[in-house]
């Protein structure tokens, strides 16, 4: 039996030679030209069928969705709209498919509905592009942090501390929900749990990255991530992939300066290496905004906004100055904001942020040294005693894309932190002892992968950038 060949490389293999192609027909059209699908690439192969001198039986097998096995000739294309086709020899059935019943016709489906079979939407011309994207972007991660000499770090899942303080966890137990030990007080006993104490899913790699990154000096995590807070919005899941470096001998400028050349990597890769998707999904997004008001729509198509962010440095202010920009702007007085900027400290919506980047700034911006109490306890306190070297990398469309800090390493200053916030010390010993043994000054930050990939497709809700979305009240497949 002749090896597969994959269609993406058949556009580029030697024609007037025998060849075999496996794949999912997307048409059948005139009982003559199947459309080939096998995900290597967007397009279609073209097989075209004797159907004269075919079964009548197997061609009524040739349905859309059915799998199948083609033994062929390729030759230059006669038609138009493709440059090869595949002249069937012999064609096999691999899997028959129940025309009837299959969800997925050719023709148009909404975003929605897909996410309804998301078992089957990998099939389209739209899910193909993002899961392809979303490979090339992880790919990318890792060349980028390599290239850079960082130790990819796989830190916990289930997490013991119960302080990272990025949001609300989901509890792991093997307790007996129905029958739960209680002590002599009546409290859940949790010597009776499968870790000896209360377990969660972690909310954060960092302070294990920081572990590691007071020995490695440089290291990332690239790993899932859970938070159980109740937010229905297009940005945020329940289960989601994060990126944190931790970088010693860093202060909050090279923070930024990471953060920087790795978003515009990261793009610059999927631009040079995914140009017929993101043709498709800038296509899909032109289709999409021609239903929108004009004044709604996007002034630059997906792959000119892409451009821009690399091409463009990326703004840096202080938190401090933000909020003058923003208690004078347009719409802050004539009320156009849901949450009015008033005071200094008050935290920022996503209305703000995009307020920033889409219309004032109109590019991606950094906001520093944010006030301390809208901060995590291990930001590196500032010298007026008001703010703490915060970043936060702020995205068109998007909001915050990157949080990050540079990290508090004294010890005293830390845990007098700790103290101020009602986090308990002694179970963060551990944490505490980094500042002990050898601390040296470091920063780091975490990028959410599905922001990141949102950007890069020009999707508009996070649910469709991950292959089985999270979310309260669904967990399905
Ligand atoms: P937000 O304010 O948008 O809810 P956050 O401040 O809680 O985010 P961090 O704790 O700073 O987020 O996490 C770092 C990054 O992880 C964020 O910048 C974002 O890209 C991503 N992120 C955070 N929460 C979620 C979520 N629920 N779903 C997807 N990505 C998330
Ligand atoms: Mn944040």
């Amino acid at each position: 039996m002749a090896k597969r060949t994959r269609i993406q490389d058949l556009f580029t293999a030697e024609v007037d030679s025998q060849y075999v192609a496996m794949g999912w027909v997307r048409t059948f059209r005139n009982n003559q030209f199947i459309a080939l699908n096998d995900g290597s690439c967007l397009a279609n192969l073209q097989v075209v069928v004797d159907f004269e001198n075919t079964d009548p039986a197997l061609l009524k097998r040739i349905t859309t969705g059915a799998a199948l096995r083609i033994e062929g000739t390729l030759i230059a294309s006669q038609g138009k709209g493709q440059t090869v086709e595949l002249i069937a020899g012999n064609i096999d059935i691999l899997g028959d498919c129940d025309a009837e019943t299959f969800p997925l016709q050719p023709k148009k489906h909404s975003l929605e509905f897909l996410r309804e079979i998301a078992h089957l939407r990998f099939r389209t011309n739209t899910f193909g592009a993002v899961f392809r994207i979303r490979h090339a972007l992880a790919f990318a991660v890792h060349e980028f942090f390599h290239n850079r000499h960082f130790v990819y770090i796989h830190t916990p899942i289930i997490t013991g501390s119960d302080a990272e303080g990025a949001g609300e966890m989901f509890q792991v137990t093997t307790l007996d929900l129905h029958n739960v030990p209680k002590t002599d007080e009546g409290a859940i006993n949790y010597k009776k749990d499968f870790f000896g104490k209360p377990t969660n899913l972690t909310v954060s790699g960092q302070l294990e990255g920081e572990l590691a990154a007071l020995a490695l000096s440089d290291i990332y995590t690239f790993g899932p991530t859970f938070r159980a807070e109740n937010s229905n919005t297009s940005r945020h899941l329940a289960e989601f992939w994060m990126i944190e470096p931790e970088v010693a001998f860093a202060d909050l400028d090279d923070n930024m300066d990471l953060a920087e050349d790795m978003l515009k990597y990261l793009i610059s890769y999927v631009l040079k290496h995914c140009s017929e998707d993101l043709a498709f999904l800038e296509q899909r997004l032109l289709d999409e905004e021609k239903q929108k008001p004009q004044q709604e729509r996007s002034e630059m198509t997906l792959r000119e906004k892409l451009n821009f962010c690399i091409e463009n440095p990326f703004e840096r202010l202080t938190y401090t100055e933000a909020i003058d920009i923003l208690r004078n702007s347009t719409p802050n007085k004539k009320g156009k904001f849901q949450y009015p900027v008033e005071k200094w400290g008050t935290d920022l919506q996503s209305e703000h942020e995009r307020y920033l980047v889409e219309k004032h700034f109109k590019k991606p911006v950094i906001l520093t040294n944010y006030p301390k109490e809208i901060k995590a306890f291990y930001m590196r306190m500032d010298d007026d005693g008001k703010t703490v070297r915060a970043m936060d990398v702020l995205f068109p469309g998007i909001g915050e894309i990157i949080g990050g800090s540079q990290r508090e390493e004294r010890y005293d200053v830390l845990l007098s932190r700790m103290e101020e916030m009602h986090i308990p010390a002694e179970e963060m010993s551990w944490f505490l002892d980094t500042r002990r043994f050898g601390s040296v000054p470091h920063a780091g930050f975490g990028l959410g992968f599905e922001r990141l990939v949102l950007f890069v497709t020009g999707m508009t809700n996070i649910r469709d950038v991950i292959p089985f979305p999270r979310f309260p009240g669904n967990a399905e497949f």
